[in-house]
């Protein structure tokens, strides 16, 4: 059987990291194998681009992942919801890093008129972002837009992590953690920061909010974001 019928590949790939690794790390697995203690919890896309540890230069053990077609956050999605709670409540993670990346086949496929099967259904959330902040890319060319759409797409995930139970049980009890938007250019392999960083109930709006101030322990100093989550940077000037 020729080799582009097995795994062959992967298995051979693999022989040689571990043994790599063991050669010039000989504690690591042993370490690993105790138990993982990530500071990070990745949301992103799952294109085959984006690899959440590569691009931050981290090992194993080092970030936890959810990635999905277009690094979506759904109120019912019980996956991602799960790996948000067992992130943020068994691991306390320190940060969750909701990562979008410019050239996004999902966020572009979201912005034509064609049909795909099931996946049109998870798509439909890129298009409900795009039908909220249509007026900021209208005017836009086809590139330019689906571009825009790929950042203000992280903000509206961030806020959708923040109005979770999940956060906001976190910072009621006093858990430090902060919730980030990246956006990953392609182009040259860099991340950027939008800037968009949420570490405390008092940054959301109040509609989404599941504890009145008075309830709130907000003992702890916060990093101020400079854009409210889910609200693109023109659309708050307005
Ligand atoms: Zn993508």
């Amino acid at each position: 059987m020729s080799s582009s019928h097995t795994l062959d590949n992967i298995f051979s790939n693999n022989r040689r990291w571990a043994e790599d690794v063991q050669r010039d790390h000989p504690d690591f697995f042993p370490r690993l194998e105790k138990q993982q203690s990530p500071e990070y919890l990745w949301i992103g896309c799952a294109d085959s681009r984006v690899s959440a540890n590569e691009i931050m230069g981290l090992l194993p053990g080092e970030v936890f992942v959810h990635r999905n077609v277009a690094n979506v956050v759904v109120h019912t999605d019980f996956n991602c919801l799960s790996v948000l709670q067992y992130a943020i409540d068994v691991l306390q993670v320190k940060h969750v890093i909701v990562t979008g990346h410019y050239g996004c086949g999902g966020v572009r496929a979201a912005l034509e008129n064609r049909s795909m099967g099931l996946i049109d259904n998870w798509l439909r959330n890129i298009k409900d972002v795009y039908f909220k902040h249509e007026n900021l890319v209208t005017h836009l060319s086809a590139d330019e837009s689906a571009e825009l759409l790929c950042e203000i797409n992280v903000r509206e995930q961030v806020g959708n992590v923040c109005h979770t139970t999940i956060l906001q049980d976190a910072w009621k009890r006093g858990q430090t953690v902060t919730v980030h938007g990246l956006i990953y250019s392609l182009h040259d392999g860099i991340l950027n920061d939008l800037d968009v960083n949420v570490s405390g109930m008092q940054d959301i709006p109040s509609i989404y909010r599941m504890y009145s101030d008075t309830e709130m322990l907000a003992r702890l100093p916060s990093q101020r974001r400079r854009l409210k989550p889910g609200v693109a940077q023109d659309a708050q000037q307005q």
